[in-house]
């Protein structure tokens, strides 16, 4: 992904395929409910109504929550990879079905380089500066069964495992680390 913001991206966007597992409603089942930890904003946003191709409306919306809010949103706010936000979709999935109806808390998103480096620990080359990655939480859930789910699910790249109350996945490699 390029950091054009995501009006530029646009394009590439809608070019992009889904491959979700077919539902029998179409629609609601490929929203995504995300809540900021930061400025407690939430959304819970169709970003595909077919499993198949993006929704804009929702998926922008989606963006504008992972957004990094430390900046000005003509920097802060970027075209989130769909790997990623297929990805949270999954984990979510798999909580409701164990019956568990929380919206996942988002720590951080996307985050310009400036906000990157600002970070303790943060690594040089996140993905996190690449709309490729998520630190979040979801109530309830014990940090490192958490960590199991999202490790299962088909689509996730690396996951990180923080005790102290995260976890991180990105859209990168198969990778698994505990911090
Ligand atoms: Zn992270």
């Amino acid at each position: 992904m390029t950091r054009g913001g995501f009006v530029a991206g646009a394009a590439a966007a809608a070019a992009t395929t889904l491959s979700l597992p077919v539902r029998s409603r179409a629609g609601e089942e490929y929203s995504l409910w995300l809540l900021r930890q930061d400025t407690g904003e939430s959304a819970n946003e169709p970003f595909s109504l077919d499993g198949k191709t993006i929704y804009k409306p929702g998926y922008y919306e989606l963006c504008v929550l992972l957004r990094d809010a430390h900046v000005d949103p003509s920097v802060g706010d970027v075209q989130i990879s769909i790997r990623l936000v297929e990805t949270l979709w999954a984990i979510q999935q798999y909580l409701g079905r164990a019956g568990i109806r929380e919206p996942i808390i988002v720590h951080s998103g996307y985050r310009t380089p400036q906000t990157n480096a600002m970070i303790e620990g943060a690594a040089p080359h996140s993905l996190h500066m690449y709309g490729e990655a998520c630190d979040f939480d979801v109530r309830g859930v014990d940090m490192e069964e958490l960590a199991n789910i999202a490790w299962a699910c088909p689509s996730t790249g690396g996951v990180g495992y923080y005790p102290e109350g995260w976890v991180h996945v990105d859209a990168g490699s198969r990778r698994w680390w505990t911090g």
